[in-house]
C-alpha cells in the first residue's frame, strides 16, 4: 500500500515565509532574498515527506500568498486594474491580495473569503466580461523540476476547473458557462505542459465537490471534464476532494477517466456508504483520505486499519491519504517542550501524521499487526482515562432549563430604551476592539511570558496603553471606545489561557491568511471558568472616559471553532460548556458597571455545514442557542454587540437574528451590500455597523470614500439602525494609518449628519 499527502504547510515551522514576505512588503529585503526562503522551505518541506517515506508528495502546494490566487495567475486571471499597475509579476501577485498605494497608483485588494469549513482565506479571483483565460505562468512546473533536481518525483497540484469556476467572482455580465472554452482550453495546456515535463500524476482539489450540486453544476463538471480529460495521455490524473463527501456526483465520478480519486472519510460522512453502494472501479487508486489533515489527534490505528482491510477486500487499490491539506494543522510536536508528555502523547501535527502514515502503511502490509507493538501503543492510548472530565461543569450543564436561553423583554423594546440611555449621536462611530500591537505592546507580553518583567510592570504598561488610547479615541471624536485589546495575543488564545480545560502550544502555527498565523488552542477536557478575565481591564477603561467603554469578549461558538475540538464529547457539548463560561464573564462586566458588551463570533459562518441539509440540525441548532445563553441574564438596558468578519450570512440571516445580539458589525467593506438588501427583506431587527473600510490592508481609505460608502449603505438600511465602523480589530495595521483611517472615519460620520 502506498501513502499520500495532500499538501503541506508552507509557512515554516518557525513562521519563515512570513517573516520573509513582510520584511519584502516593508521594502527591507530584495525579491530575491525572498524567494531564496521560499526555495529552502520547499527543499525542507519536500525532504521532510520523502524520509517519511511518502509515496505522492505534492509540489505546487507552496504559495506565497494564497493557492487560489496561485491558479488565477497560472491562467491569467489578473483584473484590469492590477494589470495597469505595471508593476512586476511578484508585486502585482502582491497587490491583488494586500492592495496597493504606491507610485504606480491606488487600489484596494481582492475579496478574501473563508476555504470551506476552515480558518483559512482564500483570495476570491475576479472574472471582467474581457479577461482571457490562457495559460500564462510557470509556477507550477518550475516548482516540480526544482523538487526533480533534489530527486524527488512529486505530483503538482493545481485547484481544479470546476472549483476555480465556482469560487471566481463574476464583475460583468458573463457566467462561469461564458468562460468553459477557454477554461478547457487552458487546462488542457496544462496537461499538455505537465506531460511535456513527464509529470506522472497531477492533482486537481476539487473541494467544490462536496457541497450541494444543482443539475446544473453537475452539467458544469461534466463539460469541463469531458473537455479536458482527453488531452490525457501518459500523466495521471488524481481528482482530489476533500472536507465531505461527494454525493452528488459519486456515481458519475467512477465513470470518468481519473487515474485516481480522493475521498475524504474523515468529514465524507457518506464516503463509506457510496463505495458500497456504487462500487470503486478496478483500474483507478483510491485516495482514502484516512488521516485527519484537521485536527491534531492521533489517528486511531485499529478504526483506520479496518477500513483499509475493508477496501482491499473489494478488490479496491487503495493509497493511503491525509483527509485534506496539512495546511490546517501546524507542523510538528518536536517544538513543544512546555506540554508534558502525558499530553503530547495524544497528538499528531503535520510531520507527525507523516509518521502515522507510515507506520500505518508498516501495519497493512506486515500481515499479523495484532502483535505488533506501534498497534498496541496506539490502542493503549484510546483505551486509557484521559483524565478530562468534570464533574461540576457537566452537573451545571444538566440544569440549563430552556428560559436560559431567552433574554428579555423582547429586543425591539430593549432597543427603544437602549437609544434613551445612551443618548448616542446617529450613525454611532466605533471600533472592533483591537487597535495596533506595536512592538512595544508584543515586547512587553513577550517579555513578561519569559518572566523578564514582573506582573505589576506588565499590568503598568498595558494600563498605559489604555489610557493612551482612550485619550486617543475621544480625540478623534468615537461615540463608543474599546479598551484596546493590548493584553490579548488572540482573541481565542486569550480566552482559552484564562479558561479551565484548555491547553496550550508554543509554535503550534497555522496559517490564517497571507502571512497570517493563528495558534489554536487544544480543547482538552471539560470548559469552565476559574475567575474574571476581562473585568479589570474594562473597569479601568471605563474609569478614563465618561463615554462608553464597550466590553469586548469572544463568543463560544468562535472560541471552540478557533480551537482544535475534542472528538470524544460532541461539539455541541463542548460549545455549551463554553458559553456557560462565557456567561459568566458577561455577568460580571454588567456587575462591574460595563453597559455595552461586544460578544464576537468572528468564526461563527465558516463551521456552517458545507450541505445545506445539515445547517440546521448539525450546528446552527445548537449554535445560535448558545449565543443566547452567554448574554440571556444581563438587563433591557445593557446592549450586546456581535462581531463577524464577513458578510456572507445572506442565507443564515434569521439565525444570525436570532442570536438575540443589540447591535451586530461586520465586514463589508470587500464586498458588494447585496447583504444589506436581504436584511432588508428578512426585517432583520438588529442594528448595523456593515464595516466602512478594510482593514485587512494598510491603504487609508479617503473621507470622500467613506461618505460613500455610508451613503450607498444609508439608501438599504434604515438611519437610526446603522453604526460606523472599520471592517474588524485593528491589531493587524500600524499607528499612523490607524490613526489617519479613524480620523477620515470619524469626519465622514460627522459630514453626512450635517447633511440632514
Ligand atoms: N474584537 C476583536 C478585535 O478587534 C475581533 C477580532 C476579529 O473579529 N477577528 O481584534
Ligand atoms: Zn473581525
Amino acid at each position: 500500500m502506498q501513502t499520500s499527502v495532500i499538501g503541506f504547510p508552507r509557512i515554516g515551522t518557525v513562521r519563515e515565509l512570513k517573516f520573509a514576505c513582510e520584511k519584502y512588503f516593508r521594502n527591507e529585503i530584495k525579491a530575491e532574498e525572498l524567494r531564496q526562503t521560499a526555495e529552502t522551505l520547499r527543499k525542507t518541506h519536500w525532504n521532510t515527506q520523502k524520509n517519511a517515506g511518502i509515496d505522492y508528495i505534492s509540489s505546487n502546494d507552496f504559495s506565497y500568498y494564497d493557492m487560489l490566487l496561485d491558479t488565477a495567475v497560472l491562467f491569467g486571471i489578473i483584473p484590469k486594474r492590477y494589470r495597469e499597475l505595471n508593476l512586476p509579476e511578484l508585486d502585482t501577485y502582491f497587490a491583488m491580495a494586500r492592495g496597493y498605494q504606491g507610485a504606480s497608483g491606488d487600489v484596494r485588494a481582492l475579496a478574501m473569503k473563508k476555504w470551506f469549513n476552515t480558518n483559512y482565506h482564500y483570495i476570491v479571483p475576479e472574472l471582467e466580461d474581457d479577461t482571457v483565460i490562457t495559460l500564462s505562468g510557470s509556477k507550477l512546473w518550475d516548482e516540480y523540476a526544482e523538487a526533480k533536481a533534489l530527486g524527488i518525483e512529486t505530483k503538482p497540484v493545481v485547484i481544479g476547473a470546476y472549483t476555480l469556476l465556482k469560487l471566481c467572482r463574476y464583475t460583468g455580465k458573463k457566467t462561469a458557462d461564458d468562460y468553459l472554452e477557454e477554461v478547457i482550453c487552458a487546462y488542457r495546456e496544462l496537461i499538455k505542459k505537465c506531460e511535456e515535463y513527464q509529470v506522472a500524476w497531477l492533482q486537481f482539489d476539487e473541494p467544490s465537490l462536496v457541497q450541494d450540486m444543482e443539475k446544473e453544476d453537475l452539467t458544469l463538471f461534466r463539460k469541463l471534464y469531458d473537455g479536458i480529460l482527453p488531452s490525457v495521455k501518459q500523466c495521471k490524473v488524481l481528482l482530489q476532494t476533500y472536507f465531505g463527501d461527494v454525493r452528488d456526483v459519486y456515481p458519475e465520478l467512477i465513470k470518468m477517466p481519473f487515474g485516481g480519486i480522493g475521498l475524504d472519510f474523515i468529514e465524507g460522512k457518506e464516503t463509506c456508504r457510496l463505495i458500497e453502494t456504487y462500487g470503486f472501479p478496478e483500474d483507478k487508486l483510491l485516495f482514502a483520505g484516512l488521516i485527519n489533515g484537521k485536527n491534531i489527534w492521533k489517528n486511531h490505528y485499529g478504526k483506520t486499519l479496518q477500513t483499509l482491510e475493508a477496501l482491499q477486500k473489494k478488490g479496491i487499490q487503495t493509497v493511503l491519504s491525509t483527509s485534506c491539506s496539512l495546511l490546517h494543522v501546524p507542523y510538528t510536536l518536536k517544538h513543544e517542550k512546555k506540554l508534558s508528555p502525558e499530553y503530547l502523547d495524544h497528538f499528531a501535527f503535520a510531520e507527525e501524521k507523516l509518521e502515522e502514515l507510515r507506520e500505518l502503511k508498516y501495519l497493512s502490509e506486515c500481515g499479523a499487526y495484532h502483535s505488533d507493538a506501534a498497534y498496541l501503543n496506539n490502542e493503549k492510548l484510546f483505551a486509557e482515562d484521559r483524565n478530562c472530565r468534570n464533574v461540576e461543569v457537566e452537573k451545571r450543564l444538566s440544569l440549563v432549563k430552556d428560559s436560559d436561553y431567552v433574554r428579555l423583554p423582547a429586543r425591539r423594546e430593549r432597543q427603544k430604551l437602549q437609544k434613551k440611555v445612551f443618548g448616542l449621536p446617529e450613525l454611532p462611530t466605533t471600533t472592533i476592539g483591537s487597535f495596533p500591537q506595536t512592538k512595544d505592546v508584543k515586547a512587553n507580553r513577550s517579555t513578561y511570558r519569559k518572566g523578564e518583567i514582573s506582573e505589576q510592570e506588565y499590568v503598568e504598561f498595558n494600563r498605559k496603553k489604555i489610557a493612551e488610547c482612550v485619550r486617543w479615541q475621544e480625540e478623534i471624536g468615537l461615540d463608543v471606545l474599546v479598551h484596546g485589546e493590548y493584553e490579548r495575543n488572540d482573541m481565542v488564545e486569550y480566552f482559552g489561557e484564562a479558561l479551565g480545560g484548555f491547553l496550550f502550544t508554543e509554535k503550534a502555527w497555522v496559517q490564517s491568511y497571507g502571512t497570517r498565523c493563528v495558534k489554536p488552542p487544544i480543547i482538552w477536557g471539560d470548559v469552565y471558568r476559574e475567575k474574571p478575565i476581562t473585568v479589570e481591564w474594562s473597569v479601568y477603561a471605563q474609569s478614563l472616559t465618561k463615554k462608553i467603554m464597550k466590553g469586548m469578549l469572544t463568543g463560544p461558538v468562535t472560541i471552540l471553532n478557533w480551537s482544535f475540538p475534542r472528538e470524544d464529547i460532541s461539539i455541541k457539548e463542548s460549545i455549551s460548556q463554553i458559553a456557560l463560561a462565557i456567561r459568566d464573564e458577561v455577568l460580571d462586566l454588567e456587575k462591574n458597571g460595563i453597559r455595552m458588551i461586544q460578544i464576537d463570533e468572528a468564526a461563527l459562518r465558516e463551521k456552517l455545514p458545507l450541505r445545506k441539509t445539515d445547517w440546521q440540525k448539525e450546528y446552527l441548532d445548537f449554535a445560535i442557542p448558545a449565543f443566547r445563553l452567554t448574554h440571556s441574564g444581563v438587563k433591557p438596558e445593557t446592549q450586546i454587540h456581535t462581531h463577524m468578519c464577513y458578510s456572507e450570512f445572506t442565507d443564515i440571516i434569521p439565525a444570525i437574528d436570532a442570536m438575540d445580539a443589540d447591535v451586530i458589525t461586520f465586514e463589508a467593506s470587500r464586498s458588494d451590500l447585496q447583504i444589506l438588501d436581504a436584511l432588508r427583506e428578512h426585517h432583520f431587527e438588529t442594528e448595523a455597523g456593515p464595516g466602512v473600510y478594510d482593514i485587512h490592508s494598510p491603504r487609508v481609505p479617503s473621507v470622500e470614500e467613506i461618505v460613500a460608502a455610508v451613503e450607498r449603505m444609508l439608501t438599504k438600511i434604515d438611519r437610526e439602525k446603522l453604526w460606523i465602523n472599520p471592517d474588524c480589530g485593528l491589531k493587524t495595521r500600524a499607528m499612523p494609518e490607524t490613526d489617519a483611517s479613524l480620523r477620515n472615519m470619524t469626519e465622514a460620520a460627522r459630514r453626512i449628519r450635517k447633511e440632514v
